[in-house]
C-alpha cells in the first residue's frame, strides 16, 4: 500500500480565517523579533519556527463570510499600524449612524435610544472575505506557508497527543473508487496543531467528542444568511448600521436582522449588507432561515434600502452563540482551539472578529513559549486559556456569559434578562449565574407538537420575484458554489433508513427547510414506508454546517469535501 508523504513542521495551522491568520502573523512577529535579538546579542539561540496553515477554500477568504461589523480591537492589537499600512486594509467604511428598528409584518419603528450592546461607532464594516485576503498576504509576507485548496481529513493523534494534520484524499468518484487524477493526502506532522476551522469544525467536533472537552454548556449555534446588494446612490449611507428585531421571527425564537451600508467599490458600485441570524435552537420543524431572509426583506422598512438595486451575492454561515459557558476546552497535548472553533463569539453585539483575532494571537504568544521550551503538553498549552482568563477576551464574554440562554424562555424574558445583565455585571435573571442550556436541536418539536392547536404547517411557498425574493436555487447561484460533482458524498448521513421512516412521521424531514442551499430534497420512491426518500444535493453546499448541528437525531456528518470545492463569497 502506498505511504503517505509526510512533511514537518513547528505549528500546523487549521483554517485561514481571522483566528488562523492572527495565529501565523503573530508567532511570526514573535520569531523574528526573537531571532533578531539572539543574533544581535550573539546567544545563537534562534528559532526556526517553521508555520504551515492549510485552508480547505480554493484561495484564502474564498469561504469567509461575516456579519460584518467589525471591532477594530483586535486588529489593533495584531497590527497596530493597520491604518497607515500599504496595501491599503480592506474596511469598506467607518460607522458613523446606527440605530435598531422593531420590525412588524407591514412595517415598524426605530427604538428611541440604541441597546447599548447594538452602538457601533468607531466600529467598521468591512467583507472578512476581503480581510482575510489581506491578511493571508501579510501571513505569506512573514514566511508562513499558506496551502490553500487542501482540507484537513483528520487529525493524527498517539493517544489523546495530537501530532498532525491528514489532508484530504482527492481524485476519488462518488463510489469511492480511484480516478485518474487520484492523489492521497499528505500529514503535516506538527509539534502544536492549532485549530482555527471555523465554527461546527468537523476535526474539532470529533476531537471535542473524543476527548470530552466539551464546557459546562454544550454549544448552541446560530444560522447567519446574508446577501450583499448593489443599490442606487445615496439610498443607504456609507457606515449606516441598522439593526433589527421582532419581525419575521417568532418570540420562541432567537434571532434578528441587520442592514449595512458598505460603501462604494473601486468600480463603482454602492454595495449594502442585509442579512439575518436565526437561533439553532427553535422549535418549529419547518423553520427555513433563507425564508425569513426573504419576508425579512419585504417589510417596506427593509425594501427602502434595496429599492431599485440588483442582489449580487449570497452566502450562510453558522456561529457559535453560547457563549462562555458553552466554550470547550480549548487546550491539550499537541493542541489549542481558536476562534469561532472554540466558541468565541459575543452574540449579545453580534461580534466575533475581534475575539477570533485576539484569541489567535494569544495561542501564538502560547505557541512561541513552547518553541522555546521545546515543550508542547498540556500543561504547556494550558498557558493559552490562562493567557486567555486574564485578557479583555475573557473580561467582554463575561458580561454576556448568561445572554443567549435567557432567550430559551422567549423573547421577551430574554430581553429583560440581556437588559438585566447589563447593569448586574453579566447576572442573569434575579441575579441567577450560569443559566444552563441543552444543545440547539433538542429543542426542535415534532410537527404534531408544534402545530397542535395551530392547523396545518403553513408551507406555501413564497412568491419569489427575482427582483427583491429570490428562491434558494437563485441565491445558490450567488454565493458561486462550486463542488467536482464526481466526488463521495461530504454530507454523511449514518442511519439513511431514519429519513424515510420516522424523520417523515415526527419531523417532517426539516432538513429540506433548514438548509439554506437546497442540498436535500424528498423525492419520491415507490417501495418505501412513505413513497419518498431522500436525495442530497452535495454540490450546492455553502458550507453552513447547519445540518451536522440542526438534525434532530443527530445523524448528519458534514464532512470536507475535496479540496477548493464549496462557496466563493466575494464582497461577504
Ligand atoms: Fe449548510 Fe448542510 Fe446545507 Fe451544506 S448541506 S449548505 S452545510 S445545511
Amino acid at each position: 500500500m502506498t505511504e503517505r508523504d509526510v512533511m514537518e513542521f513547528d505549528v500546523v495551522i487549521v483554517g485561514g480565517g481571522p483566528a488562523g491568520l492572527a495565529t501565523a502573523i503573530h508567532l511570526k512577529t514573535l520569531i523574528a523579533a526573537h531571532n533578531t535579538a539572539a543574533e544581535k546579542s550573539g546567544s545563537g539561540q534562534t528559532i526556526a519556527g517553521e508555520v504551515v496553515l492549510i485552508e480547505k477554500a480554493a484561495e484564502i477568504g474564498a469561504h469567509s463570510i461575516s456579519g460584518a461589523v467589525m471591532d477594530p480591537k483586535g486588529l489593533d492589537a495584531l497590527l497596530p499600524d493597520w491604518r497607515t499600512m500599504e496595501p491599503k486594509a480592506p474596511v469598506e467604511a467607518e460607522v458613523h449612524h446606527d440605530y435598531a428598528l422593531w420590525l412588524t409584518e407591514n412595517g415598524g419603528f426605530k427604538f428611541p435610544i440604541t441597546p447599548p450592546p447594538l452602538k457601533n461607532h468607531g466600529n467598521f464594516v468591512v467583507s472578512l472575505n476581503k480581510m482575510t485576503k489581506w491578511l493571508g498576504g501579510i501571513a505569506e509576507a512573514k514566511g508562513v506557508q499558506i496551502f490553500p485548496g487542501f482540507p484537513g481529513a483528520k487529525l493524527m493523534r498517539e493517544g489523546n497527543r495530537v501530532v498532525g494534520v491528514q489532508l484530504q484524499d482527492s481524485g476519488i468518484d462518488k463510489h469511492g473508487a480511484e480516478k485518474g487524477s487520484f492523489q492521497l493526502g499528505g500529514i503535516l506532522a506538527g509539534k502544536l496543531v492549532v485549530l482555527a476551522e471555523g465554527s461546527r469544525g468537523s476535526m474539532t467536533k470529533q476531537l471535542i467528542q473524543d476527548l470530552k472537552l466539551e464546557g459546562k454548556n454544550p454549544q448552541v449555534y446560530g444560522i447567519g444568511v446574508k446577501e450583499v446588494w448593489e443599490v442606487p446612490k445615496g439610498q443607504c449611507a456609507p457606515g449606516l448600521v441598522v439593526h433589527t428585531m421582532g419581525y419575521p421571527l417568532d418570540s420562541h425564537t432567537f434571532g434578528g436582522g441587520w442592514v449595512y451600508g458598505m460603501g462604494e467599490t473601486e468600480g463603482g458600485k454602492n454595495l449594502v449588507s442585509v442579512g439575518l441570524v436565526v437561533g439553532l435552537d427553535y422549535q418549529d420543524p419547518t423553520l427555513d432561515a433563507h425564508r425569513q431572509l426573504q419576508r425579512m426583506k419585504l417589510n417596506p422598512k427593509i425594501a427602502a434600502f434595496l429599492r431599485g438595486g440588483k442582489m449580487l451575492h449570497y452566502g450562510a454561515k453558522s456561529l457559535p452563540e453560547g457563549g462562555l459557558y458553552s466554550m470547550p476546552r480549548n487546550y491539550g497535548d499537541g493542541f489549542v482551539i481558536v476562534g469561532d472553533s472554540a466558541g468565541l463569539m459575543n452574540s449579545m453585539r453580534l461580534k466575533g472578529i475581534h475575539l477570533a483575532m485576539r484569541s489567535g494571537m494569544l495561542a501564538a504568544e502560547t505557541a512561541f513559549a513552547c518553541l522555546k521550551k521545546g515543550q508542547f503538553d498540556q500543561a504547556a498549552t494550558k498557558e493559552y486559556a490562562d493567557r486567555m482568563a486574564n485578557d479583555w477576551v475573557h473580561e467582554e464574554l463575561w458580561q454576556c456569559r448568561n445572554f443567549h440562554q435567557g432567550f430559551h424562555k422567549g423573547r421577551l424574558l430574554g430581553l429583560l434578562n440581556g437588559g438585566f445583565a447589563q447593569f448586574f455585571k453579566g447576572k442573569g435573571f434575579l441575579f441567577a449565574d450560569n443559566l444552563t442550556s441543552k444543545a440547539g436541536h433538542s429543542f426542535m418539536k415534532t410537527v404534531g407538537s408544534y402545530w397542535k392547536g395551530k392547523g396545518k404547517p403553513k408551507l406555501t411557498k413564497l412568491a419569489e420575484d427575482g427582483t427583491l425574493t429570490f428562491d434558494k436555487l437563485t441565491s445558490v447561484y450567488s454565493s458561486g458554489t462550486l463542488h467536482e460533482e464526481d466526488q463521495p458524498c461530504h454530507l454523511v448521513v449514518t442511519q439513511p433508513d431514519l429519513c424515510s421512516t420516522r424523520c417523515v412521521e415526527e419531523f417532517g424531514n426539516p432538513c429540506q427547510h433548514f438548509c439554506p442551499a437546497a442540498v436535500y430534497e424528498m423525492e419520491e420512491k415507490a417501495g418505501t414506508r412513505h413513497g419518498i426518500e431522500l436525495k442530497i444535493n452535495a454540490s450546492n453546499c455553502v458550507h453552513c454546517k447547519t445540518c451536522d448541528i440542526m438534525d434532530p437525531y443527530q445523524v448528519i456528518n458534514w464532512v470536507t469535501p475535496e479540496g477548493g470545492g464549496g462557496p466563493n463569497y466575494t464582497n461577504l
